[in-house]
């Protein structure tokens, strides 16, 4: 048995909406990741087998290595689609917003989603929720927001409704924001949950392998420049790895190209925090990515230098300007944080 993580007059209040409503609209963060993408199938492939009119809609395009999932082509990329979202989430009766906290993560789209009449909950793993929903179930300890919609079913004693489509979709979640299984993927009952999924006949080595073994040569190829150029500043056992516009366009670079770059250099002696800075090619900003192991915060650097936030071990933030002057923030942000990075119990 799985321990009720989730309060029961939320699944109540829920189950009491459900009983009214059709009409659903799932959300997920810009930049969608696994996660993001898996919980909201696997959300929309159970509310569906129980008679629910369901859209996904995100703020703009998902990488290819998830198109393999159930239910992916059908999900609307709001950037592309504005006015019909707009419709769809204005005429939602309940919206249910997954893996994020804070309407700041769904862009533009907040204003609708904030506008709209909708019953609305939030399911999210990510820590400090903003108050924006009707129903918020935040649970930071959990590995994915995927895992809390296992629950969650699970909790309506709803079980039996999944198939091996929401199954397929939850363990992608699961699997991609704990890094396959090696980071914040120590608790016990995340491979009691592995196991109920098992059981409705995921292939997990089959998805491992749709997931991390689906990319092109030039991803490879953009993958060793890239480590060519690394720098490691081994007294502050950190290291930072850049991308320009320019570069993207020299290695035909395709959205999700840079996926799991930034923890490569973890796996260098003695460092303990990775950057990767790529220039966005839509807007003038510096996309921020920061990961960690131990007890060094992630969050710290990205709420205080990069605008951003995220979990202790995994950030995000951004730099409105040029490439080299995220850089620069990079380099102020060791100095600041060099004690903490240094400590001998970081490990
Ligand atoms: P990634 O590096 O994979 O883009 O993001 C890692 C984590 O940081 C994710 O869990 C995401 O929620 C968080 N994150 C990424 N970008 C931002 C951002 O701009 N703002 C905030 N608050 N969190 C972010
Ligand atoms: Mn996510």
């Amino acid at each position: 048995m799985l321990t009720q993580l989730i309060e029961q007059d939320k699944i109540d209040q829920f189950n009491n909406w459900l009983s009214s409503s059709r009409k659903i609209v799932i959300v997920g963060h810009v930049g969608p990741d696994g996660d993001a993408i898996g919980a909201s199938l696997g959300m929309a492939h159970f509310l569906r087998s129980i008679g629910k009119k369901v859209f996904v809609i995100v703020p703009n395009a998902f990488p290819d290595f998830l198109k393999w999932m159930p239910g992916s082509k059908d999900i609307l990329i709001y950037d592309r689609y504005k006015a019909f979202s707009d419709t769809l989430i204005s005429e939602a009766q309940i919206i249910c917003c997954l893996d994020f906290n804070g309407l700041k993560r769904i862009e533009e789209m907040g204003a609708s989603v904030a506008a709209a009449q909708a019953h609305k909950i939030m399911i999210d793993h990510h820590p400090s929720p903003e108050v924006f929903c009707d129903i918020s179930i935040s649970v930071p300890e959990a590995s994915s927001t995927s895992e809390l919609v296992f629950r969650f079913i699970d909790s309506m004693h709803q079980f039996e409704r999944i198939t091996l489509e929401v199954a397929q979709c939850l363990y992608t979640g699961m699997m991609t924001d704990t890094g396959g299984f090696t980071y914040n993927s120590n608790k016990r009952e995340l491979y009691t949950i592995i196991s109920m999924l098992l059981t409705k006949g995921i292939d997990k080595d089959d998805i491992y392998r749709k997931v991390y073994n689906t990319y092109s040569e030039s991803r490879l190829r953009l993958m060793g420049y890239l480590l060519e150029n690394m720098k490691v500043c081994s007294s502050c056992h950190a290291a930072l790895i850049t991308l320009s516009k320019e570069e993207q366009s020299r290695f035909n670079y395709v959205k999700g190209d840079s996926e799991g770059f930034v923890n490569i250099p973890l796996s260098i002696k003695d460092v303990i925090f990775t950057c990767f800075l790529r220039e966005d090619t839509e807007h003038p900003v510096i996309k921020v990515s920061l990961r960690s192991v131990g007890k060094f915060s992630c969050t710290e650097v990205a709420e205080r230098f990069f605008e951003g936030g995220g979990h202790l071990n995994a950030s995000g933030g951004e730099v409105h300007g040029t490439m080299e002057e995220a850089i620069a923030k990079w380099e102020e942000a060791l100095v600041a944080f060099k004690p903490m990075l240094t400590a001998e119990d970081n490990k």
